[in-house]
């Protein structure tokens, strides 16, 4: 019975579900893992996730397809940057085939809180990873918690996607040769503030540039961008962008099923006011657009404009959709049935 919840009215909040997944490290291994329903975590006020961030995580979405499978989409990949992200903070990572188990446990468990198919609202994973045991020297934990906490989360854009205004933050995202190219919570930490300011001054998003030279495009503080120019597909490749997996899945998407030719390269800041369409994307809206972009002032006008989405970003967004969704056929091995 699914829950009694006013899917069309959610937002992206989190709500505590029935279950949530947790695996002990300890003594150098992973448990086999288990369901709790206890929504808090008790630790000693030394963890080393408190005291140095030791942290990571990954987000990915379970929903109902047309046919009324529950499925997540190319969950493998998450994996595999989940245990990237965790060797490069020193923590111990998380097996492919332990982190699929977890994922279709906890989603299994808590299946009432998946929303139907064509409400548009899916039930958001957080898996994580953290360091559990006192360290006060700086060195890596001994012990680890990876948990897995699910919610259900309602339609990205009510009402249509509408184009967004971004600017050119003065802060950088990632440092180069840092964790750019990671999923860890101090990532997020250092762009919170720039967010708050930007959000202050009417900007939907940071857009940042590369911290060595800052004349290439990276990203914003949670999505990749993509550009349209004619018939190509175009978005920055840099060491300190995180390979978002939407963004991969597009780069095939453009390719193989639109016919656009992929450019995955540098993109210079001085291009964009070439571009016909720009987007963010990302698990939660897939792709967002972005009909304007100031820099100190300086605005460039994307095309497209800031009334609708362009029509190749239009017609990637409701491919991927698609894909997603059951209605388009998926290429092999990107739809994993959980029930
Ligand atoms: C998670 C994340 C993205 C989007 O990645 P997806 O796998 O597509 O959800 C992009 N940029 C940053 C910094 C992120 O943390």
């Amino acid at each position: 019975m699914s829950k009694n919840i006013d899917w069309s009215s959610l937002g992206f909040g989190y709500m505590p579900t029935d279950y949530r997944y947790v695996s002990y490290f300890k003594d150098g291994k992973w448990d086999e893992g288990q369901l709790v329903s206890d929504p808090n975590i008790v630790l000693n006020e030394c963890a080393c996730v408190f005291q140095y961030a030791q942290t990571v995580f990954e987000g990915l979405k379970a929903y109902t397809t047309a046919n009324g499978d529950i499925v997540t989409f190319r969950p493998d990949l998450n994996a595999a940057r989940l245990a990237d992200s965790a060797k490069r903070l020193e923590i111990p990572p998380v097996s492919e085939e332990q982190f699929l188990d977890a994922v279709k446990k906890v989603v299994e468990a808590n299946k009432d809180f998946v929303p139907p198919y064509g409400s548009g609202a899916s039930l958001y994973i957080r898996p994580y990873i953290m360091g559990t045991n006192a360290v006060i020297g700086v060195k890596p934990a001994e012990e680890y918690q990876f948990r897995i906490l699910v919610t259900p989360v309602g339609p990205y854009f009510k009402g249509g996607a509408k184009p967004i205004v971004i600017k050119v933050s003065d802060y950088d995202r990632a440092a180069p040769h840092g964790t750019g190219n990671i999923k860890a919570g101090l990532n997020y930490a250092m762009s919170l503030y720039p967010i708050v300011k930007a959000h202050e001054e009417g900007f939907s998003e940071n857009m940042y540039l590369d911290p060595a030279t800052r004349t290439k495009v990276e990203e914003t503080g949670g999505a990749n961008i993509i550009f349209i120019k004619g018939n190509k597909f175009i978005t920055p490749k840099s060491d300190s962008i995180l390979p978002s997996i939407t963004r991969r899945s597009l780069m095939i998407v453009a390719e193989k099923y639109l016919g656009l030719e992929v450019e995955h390269r540098e993109v210079l800041f001085d291009e964009i006011k070439d571009m016909d369409e720009m987007g963010l994307c990302g698990t939660a809206a897939v792709i967002s657009p972005v009909g304007r972009v100031n820099d100190h002032g300086n605005i460039i006008d994307i095309p497209s404009g800031m009334t609708e989405m362009g029509p190749t970003l239009t017609k990637l967004r409701e491919t991927l959709l698609g894909i997603q969704e059951g209605t388009v056929e998926a290429p092999e091995g990107w739809i994993y049935k959980i029930c």
